[in-house]
Parts: C-alpha cells; sequence; structure tokens
C-alpha cells in the first residue's frame, strides 16, 4: 500500500449531529496511514481519556483570541459556548503530502469552508433515527441528561443542513458506514 492517495492530498470533512458516530467512524479511518487527523484547538475542558495535542490543542480563551486575530485558523466556531478552531498550517503540509486530512468539525464551521470554496469531500454523517440517536447520547455517558436534550435540540436543526454537503452517510451499520466514506476519498 503506498502512504499516499496521490500527488496532492484530499481534504475530508466529516460534521454532522453531536451523537452520529463521527468520532467512531474518524477512529477507525485513522487506522490507515493515509489518514491524518486535523487536532483543532479548543477552550474547553479535556474529558477524560483525552489527549492535549492528539485529540485537540486545549488553551485558553486568551490564547484562542490571539489565535483568531493572527489569522491562524481556516475557520473557527462557538459550539455549546466553547471556541473550537482548525490550525491553518499543518494542513498545507499533509495536503502536500499526498494524504487525506480530517476534519471533525461542526457543521457551521463545515458550511463556513464550503461557501469559502475550500475544496474537499463534505460529508454528513446522519443517525439512523432520532430515537437512536438518543439511546447513543444515553449509552455514551459523557453527558448530564440537560446537555443531551441541548445536543438532540441542536441535532434536528443540523439536519435540515444536510443537503448542502456532497454526501450523506447513515451510520446505522457502522463497517457499511466506514466503508462508504472511505470509498468516498479514494482509500479503496
Ligand atoms: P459523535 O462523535 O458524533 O458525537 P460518537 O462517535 O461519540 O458520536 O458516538 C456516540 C455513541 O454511539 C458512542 O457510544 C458510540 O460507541 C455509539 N455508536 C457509534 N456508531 C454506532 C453504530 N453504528 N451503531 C451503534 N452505536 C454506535
Ligand atoms: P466535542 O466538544 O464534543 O468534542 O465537540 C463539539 C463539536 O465541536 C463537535 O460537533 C465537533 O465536531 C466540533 N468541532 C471540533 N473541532 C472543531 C473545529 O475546529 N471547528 C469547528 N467548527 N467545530 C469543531
Amino acid at each position: 500500500m503506498s502512504e499516499r492517495i496521490g500527488p496532492r492530498g484530499k481534504m475530508l470533512v466529516i460534521s454532522g449531529p453531536s451523537g452520529s458516530g463521527k468520532t467512531t467512524i474518524c477512529k477507525r479511518l485513522l487506522e490507515d496511514p493515509r489518514v491524518k487527523f486535523s487536532v483543532s484547538a479548543t477552550t474547553r475542558a479535556p474529558r477524560t481519556g483525552e489527549v492535549d495535542g492528539r485529540d485537540y490543542h486545549f488553551i485558553t480563551k486568551e490564547r484562542f483570541r490571539d489565535m483568531i486575530a493572527r489569522g491562524a485558523f481556516i475557520e473557527h466556531a462557538e459550539v455549546f459556548g466553547n471556541m473550537y478552531g482548525t490550525p491553518r498550517e499543518p494542513m498545507e503540509q499533509a495536503l502536500a503530502e499526498g494524504l487525506v486530512y480530517l476534519l471533525e468539525i461542526d457543521v457551521q464551521g463545515a458550511l463556513q469552508l464550503k461557501a469559502l470554496g475550500v475544496e474537499g469531500v463534505y460529508v454528513f454523517i446522519a443517525p439512523p433515527d432520532f430515537e437512536e440517536l438518543r439511546r447513543r447520547l444515553v449509552t455514551r455517558r459523557t453527558d448530564a441528561p440537560e446537555v443531551i436534550e441541548r445536543r438532540l435540540k441542536k441535532a434536528e436543526d443540523e439536519y435540515r443542513e444536510r443537503v448542502k454537503y456532497d454526501h450523506v452517510v447513515v451510520n446505522d451499520d457502522l463497517e457499511r458506514a466506514v466503508g462508504e466514506v472511505r470509498r468516498l476519498v479514494g482509500l479503496d
């Protein structure tokens, strides 16, 4: 297997409602050495098990504002009261190396990039249905009940935006969903 997908890589933008399975799918995609994860910066506190520099760059609000001012992000957005941003520099390098550069970002961020004409494959990960989405958020055990309700309300708004993406992948069966995304960026 060659460790590049072509002379120039491809940006793969994954978003979708909270609990739809984005993180699970991204972890699977990252088992392929031709895929590199875009580590976002965020002002939120790390969750148990999250590692600084691997899952996110956990930074202060002051530092985040400074990075915005310096134009260090290709996009940034506020999600549930915290700031998130995609650093510009590592992206250019990964694309030059011929890799798939994987962004797991929220719907506002993804549509910002698309509106700016940033070239990439934009994929919306959809849950099979909203009852299943609630079940997954509850069994994940990372959020309080009121946070889950907020995420579900937002999920309904985000779901309407799926028509603006290049592709919608329904995450019912994980293997099938991962296979579908891999084919969309030419990994299979
Ligand atoms: P997101 O990153 O979109 O918020 P997660 O990847 O954290 O979502 O998934 C939410 C929960 O659903 C997790 O507990 C995960 O293990 C589970 N999950 C993900 N994909 C599937 C699937 N295809 N079938 C059943 N459960 C799934
Ligand atoms: P969480 O706090 O659960 O890790 O992420 C909350 C939301 O922020 C998710 O929808 C995630 O995709 C999104 N997110 C993570 N990094 C970025 C980023 O750099 N930019 C944008 N716009 N959203 C992000």
